[in-house]
């Protein structure tokens, strides 16, 4: 049979990558729908060359010139709840859900309630819900598969043992950009400084949250949801050159990795293929030409976000909420000019801190949160 896929943010730098896997893959992969939120006239040239069954604009606004572009096979819709739809119809078989931010939480929430097998890499949806989504998906039978790099190591590397064998997990990090600059100079870091990756090239969001370490903080979390882990067995380890996406230890102290090209292409494929491994367009790696390999461990001080996300891993409930929240208002501030680098993680430890914390949260207790956090950081902003 086939796999008919929806992707969610098929704009976006893992959607786009995905299409790519999915053309390499061949026949046996169809998209069965395509969804983002506003940038129509790239959603609509997708459409033209996929041919995917539905496409969704989460942007009303746009639907109109998306429509008027696309050719006649693809159904149109928009709006929020219409990527809800999307991820329920009844041929689709597999979401691979990446859409940045929060703002995927309602249509990742849905595939999982129709119960569809998905691809994450929305890690915002599962920090901010875990709580939710986990036993949802516990209910209905779907699995969710990690496309985070080091999530997909993670669960690569602990196929070679029981799960009751497993000691604690390497979460590795590149560092980010500013990984060898001082306290002094990461106050001053501007926007273009952050956006600088040395050796992934992703969304804006995501790069930012790799230059304050808030990304391994919210991978702290999302491991914790993935693979039920305590935070005190996930360590943190920094390694710029990104090879090794991630390892397992086991109780016999053996120490398995998975390593790879920096190249999102590959654990988009394990998701897809899974549990098969299939030949695919991802990069190889040439370990003779590379030499070495560095790992060194995290610093705390210059680097408080890492944590923030154990101290949000341990609480659990809204914590996750909270964090993300906050962390997503303070990005785009940062970005729009109007919060200074350091002051990012500053004005999330006020959200997590102070939020109206539910130990056992509903959807709408998620939501309630995320908006509390943001209005938070909004108001720090003020002051
Ligand atoms: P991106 O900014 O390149 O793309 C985001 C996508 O989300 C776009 O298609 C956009 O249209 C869509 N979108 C944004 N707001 C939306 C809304 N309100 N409703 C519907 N769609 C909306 O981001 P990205 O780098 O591809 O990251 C996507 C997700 O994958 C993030 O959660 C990120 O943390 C995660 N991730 C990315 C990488 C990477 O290499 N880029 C690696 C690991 C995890
Ligand atoms: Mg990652």
């Amino acid at each position: 049979m086939p796999r008919r896929i929806v992707i969610l943010g098929s704009t976006g730098s893992i959607g786009r990558s995905t299409i790519d896997v999915i053309d390499a893959l061949g026949d046996e992969y169809q998209f069965e729908g395509l969804a983002a939120g506003s940038q129509w006239e790239l959603l609509a040239e997708q459409v033209n060359r996929c041919r995917p069954a539905a496409a969704a604009i989460a942007d009303p606004a746009f639907e109109a010139r998306l429509r008027a572009q696309v050719n006649g096979h693809t159904e149109i819709s928009s709006g929020p709840a219409a990527l809800c739809e999307l991820v329920a119809r009844p041929a689709c078989d597999f979401v691979v859900s990446a859409i940045v931010g929060s703002a995927g939480l309602p249509a990742t929430l849905a595939a999982i309630r129709a119960g569809r097998n998905v691809g994450l890499a929305n890690k915002e949806a599962l920090v901010a819900a875990g709580a939710v989504l986990i036993p949802e998906a516990r209910r209905t039978g779907a699995r969710i598969l990690p496309i985070d790099s080091e999530h997909s190591a993670i669960f690569q590397a602990m196929q070679a043992g029981r799960r009751q064998e497993v000691r604690c997990v390497y979460l590795t990090a590149s560092g980010g950009p500013f990984r060898t600059w001082s306290r002094e100079q990461l106050e001053s870091a501007t926007p273009q400084d952050a956006l600088q990756h040395p050796t992934w090239n992703m969304g804006p969001k995501i790069t930012v949250d790799s230059a304050t370490m808030m990304n391994k903080a919210l991978e702290i979390i999302e491991a914790t949801w993935l693979f039920d882990l305590n935070p005190a067995d996930i360590q943190v380890l920094v390694h710029p050159e990104s090879i090794v996406h991630s390892m397992v230890e086991f109780c016999d102290g053996s120490i398995i990795a998975q390593m790879g090209s920096p190249d999102m292409r590959t654990p988009i494929q394990y998701a897809l293929s899974y549990p098969q491994r299939l030949p695919g367009c991802g990069q190889r790696l040439d370990l003779a030409s590379m030499r070495r390999l560095h790992f060194e461990p995290p610093d705390l001080d210059r680097f408080p976000a890492l944590r923030l996300g154990y101290e949000a891993a341990e609480r659990r409930g809204t914590a996750g909420a909270a964090l993300n929240g906050a962390n997503e208002e303070a990005v785009a501030a940062f970005r729009a000019g109007k919060l200074r680098f350091s002051d990012i993680t500053r004005v999330v430890e006020v959200a997590l801190g102070g939020h109206p914390f539910v130990a056992h949260p509903s959807l709408e207790d998620v939501q309630r949160v995320d908006a509390w956090a943001r209005s938070e950081v909004a108001r720090c902003l003020k002051a």
